[in-house]
């Protein structure tokens, strides 16, 4: 079976160097908030070309944190995406703010800023453009639409570790950049993690004390906050692996463009798309293809995992009836949730393994469009 990502695999490149940092915490007997999470910090702000980041316990938590920190509540909407995982439309919900979706650009799969524009009533306050899949948003005009109104931009940056937007790294555009550890992102810890970028050292502190329990100075609250810190053990995982994310990213990149080229001559296989003036880390490798769940199957039968995110828009949730959004309110999302396929991708993966996932892939779209 050819996985969809191999983390033992990469493990073994970092094995002895891991085993001895996290060993080293377990006896140094301070677990959180100490060196590794501060050394995570300090590069992580200098990767991604901000000023300060702050380690938090989830991509999730990052979210909701740094709406907190801009004051967003009840009364107030926020404008996302409805093709993203549940955690950014949550984030808007656990502040008592209303999720408000915009639709997305089939062929990019991101925010459509014409859509975005149309969204924005007295009550928005912030947007959060979402660099699906690795893919960066088109930021300029969310940037100018932003200032025009006067939002915030909160980046979610769960899936786009180290991708480029003219030249300039994701999380830095925004007010706020959140980032996900989870461990099958492409910088993932070995558990639950998360980071907030910024360039204000006034948000960074708000945020510092928000996710102590509202507190700078112990036992002093002045708000009301969360427990949501970054463990040293995750910390000191996330520092090994640290100095490999560009060249991890690089060997997705080159992995993507092989795939493309497999299907560049297949019609019914629709290839990721790339804008000129970005650089895409392949968090996921999604084509569109007809009949995708039959095709998801006949991969499955046939030794290839395939994976779907996402097949139902957040807008459909059972989770978010309360909206009262129907079937047929944001046409491109709820059309590329029915078409969307992530073959395959992780640094490791050789050129012998995409051929194969390749063969079936080819094999299972034209066995359906037969089958029409
Ligand atoms: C993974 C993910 C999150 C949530 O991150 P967690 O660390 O799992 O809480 C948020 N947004 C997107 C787009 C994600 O992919």
């Amino acid at each position: 079976m050819i996985p969809i990502l191999d983390l033992q695999q990469q493990y073994e490149e970092i094995r002895a160097q891991t085993e001895k940092e996290v060993l080293k915490v377990l006896s140094s007997g301070r677990y959180i908030l100490g060196e590794n999470v501060k050394k995570l910090e300090e590069n992580f702000a200098n990767y991604t070309g901000t000023e300060r980041a702050v380690g938090v316990a989830s991509g999730t938590d990052a979210l909701h944190i740094a709406l907190r920190a801009f004051d967003i509540g009840p009364k107030d909407e926020v404008i996302t995406v409805s093709f993203t995982f549940i955690a950014t439309a949550e984030a808007i919900s656990y502040v008592g703010a209303k999720p408000v979706f915009a639709d997305i650009n089939p062929d990019t799969f991101n925010l459509d800023i014409n859509e975005l524009e149309k969204k924005i009533t007295p009550k928005t306050k912030a947007i959060i453009p979402v660099h699906l899949y690795g893919q960066p948003v088109d930021m300029d005009p969310v940037i100018e639409i932003a200032k025009k109104y006067n939002l915030y931009i909160i980046e979610d940056c769960a899936q786009s570790a180290g991708a480029t937007y003219k030249g300039q790294k994701t999380g830095s555009f925004g007010d706020v950049g959140c980032f996900s550890f989870f461990p099958t992102k492409n910088f993932g810890a070995a558990g639950d993690g998360g980071i907030i970028t910024t360039k204000s050292n006034y948000i960074a502190e708000r945020i510092i004390s928000l996710r102590n329990h509202g507190s700078h100075i112990r036992y002093c609250h002045t708000e009301i906050g969360l427990n949501s810190r970054l463990d040293e053990i995750q910390a000191a995982v996330l520092n090994v692996k640290f100095p490999h994310i560009d060249s991890w990213n690089f060997k997705r990149r080159e992995a993507a463009y092989f795939y493309n080229e497999l299907f560049s001559d297949i019609k019914d296989i629709e290839t990721p798309i790339e804008l000129d003036n970005t650089k895409c880390i392949y968090h996921q490798y999604t084509v569109k293809v007809p009949q995708r769940d039959k095709v998801h199957e006949f991969l499955k039968e046939n030794g290839v995992m395939s994976m779907i995110y996402y097949p139902v828009p957040v807008h459909l949730q059972e989770a978010y009836r309360n909206l009262g959004l129907q079937k047929g309110y944001l046409p491109h999302t709820e059309k590329v949730s029915e078409n969307v396929l992530s073959l395959p991708i992780f640094p490791e993966i050789t050129r012998d393994q995409q051929k194969k996932v390749a063969d079936e892939l080819i094999k299972a779209v034209n066995r359906v469009t037969c089958l029409k």
